[in-house]
């Protein structure tokens, strides 16, 4: 469960149900819609489902430039506890 603070309540639900379609990705702070094909893939989201509010734009090229700043490749080495989750963006 992520410490973020989402839109509405009905986006937090959804967020933290692993069987609901909707995935939020603390590291990333990225929305998406699973893609039912059996594998782990979404399709982002700009806009909550329920509310209509704009959500916040990903954070995914953030996060990499800001590790290959540090001299971590995130395919290959573990990164820091910092960057697992929210906690690089939102402290
Ligand atoms: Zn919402």
């Amino acid at each position: 469960m992520s410490t973020f603070l989402h839109c509405c309540e009905s986006l937090k639900l959804a967020c933290d149900d692993p069987d609901s379609p909707v995935t939020f990705k603390p590291k990333f702070r990225e929305y998406g819609i699973k893609v039912l094909d059996g594998g782990t893939s979404s399709i982002a989201i700009s806009f909550c489902p329920w509310s209509g509010h704009k959500l916040p734009e990903s954070l995914r090229d953030e996060w990499f430039s800001r590790l290959q700043a540090q001299g971590f490749n995130p395919g290959v080495d573990l990164v820091p506890l910092e960057f697992q989750d929210e906690r690089w963006y939102t402290k």
